[in-house]
């Protein structure tokens, strides 16, 4: 496919700033929760393919205070993407699903296979239903006009271009950021919780890697998870990076703040099977390289 022309929706965002291929656009020149946008968008790129990454995300702030925003925009864009370039003849389209779209009553670790069991996560469930509709419509699509729309699900991404503000950025480039300003202070670096909740996270630029593999190589119909099955704990986390910015004070955990799920796992057994000779970033690298990234473009960063 050398002759193929990759339109990516949400490259100025963690992930897709990350991507070394496709072209991107800003949503003040083309709104995706708008339909004549769309159009316009996909008449001025003529893409081939489409990596769909853009939607409206952020942490648990975010999903607790605009649930309309997450529902609705995310709804109208994936929609829209997804249905102009059915009307184009765009025949390859991968979205980015999310591991909020699971349920604290699944069975884990969530599989490809129970994405759609019970209710999503109390905390996320209006984005949650918004992105398990983008599966649905991707599988109708594949189903009903033999078109390759189909999805991935990575795991926590994390990496340079992330957002590190304490209100609405995930967890590694929020705790990155408060201990840098704790460093500076020289304060306690504080952390919510107690630090024992484990979680997987994967790589900004592996999931860059990832997806470009997966554009011309997954075609299936179901779901991939991006995940390398490695847990780690929000305390070793901390830990990771006060010793990257070489911490002189303490790690205090707050254990009065909120602490999410004590574990939330994904299976990255399909991924190792269909492609097993692919090698993860290890997480201290990844968090180091990231800590680094933060504190040489702390002007400019997302914070
Ligand atoms: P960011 O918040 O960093 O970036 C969001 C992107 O979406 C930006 O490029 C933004 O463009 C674009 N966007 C938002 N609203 C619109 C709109 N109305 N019209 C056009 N573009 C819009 O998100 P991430 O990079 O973190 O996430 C990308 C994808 O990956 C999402 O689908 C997310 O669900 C998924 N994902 C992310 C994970 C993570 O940990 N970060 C984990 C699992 C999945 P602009 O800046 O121009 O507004």
């Amino acid at each position: 496919m050398n002759n193929d022309k990759i339109l990516v929706t949400g490259k100025s965002g963690t992930v897709g700033s990350n991507f070394d291929f496709g072209e991107g656009f800003r949503s003040f020149h083309y709104d995706l929760t708008n339909y004549n946008a769309v159009y316009r968008l996909m008449s001025d790129y003529l893409p081939t393919s489409i990596v769909h990454c853009a939607a409206r995300v952020g942490g648990l702030g975010v999903h607790m205070k605009y649930k309309k925003e997450l529902f609705y925009d995310n709804m109208l864009m994936n929609m829209n993407v997804l249905e102009v370039a059915r009307q184009r003849d765009v025949k390859r389209v991968l979205s980015f699903l999310s591991t909020c779209i699971y349920s604290d009553r699944a069975q884990q670790p969530y599989t490809e296979k129970n994405i759609h069991d019970f209710e999503p996560f109390p905390e996320h469930y209006p984005y949650g239903f918004a992105k398990r509709m983008l599966e649905i419509q991707s599988r109708i699509y594949y189903e009903q006009y033999g078109l390759k729309y189909n999805c991935v699900i990575p795991t926590n991404v994390y990496g340079p271009h992330d957002d590190f503000n304490t209100e609405t950025g995930h967890v590694i480039g929020v705790l990155i950021h408060k201990c840098l300003k704790a460093k500076n202070e020289n304060k306690n670096f504080e952390v919510w919780g107690d630090g024992k909740q484990e979680r997987e996270f994967i790589y900004a630029k592996d999931v860059a890697n990832l997806t470009y593999w997966a554009l011309y190589n997954y075609l299936d119909k179901e779901p991939l998870i991006f995940s390398n099955n490695q847990t780690i704990s929000i305390k070793e986390i901390a830990e990771i990076i006060a010793d990257t910015l070489e911490l002189q004070t303490k790690i205090v955990f707050d254990t009065s703040k909120p602490t999410g799920q004590v574990k939330r796992t994904v299976s990255g057994n399909k991924l190792k099977s269909i492609y097993p000779e692919f090698v993860f970033t290890p997480i201290e690298a990844g968090i180091r390289a990231t800590v680094d990234w933060f504190v040489s473009n702390y002007e400019t960063a997302r914070k």
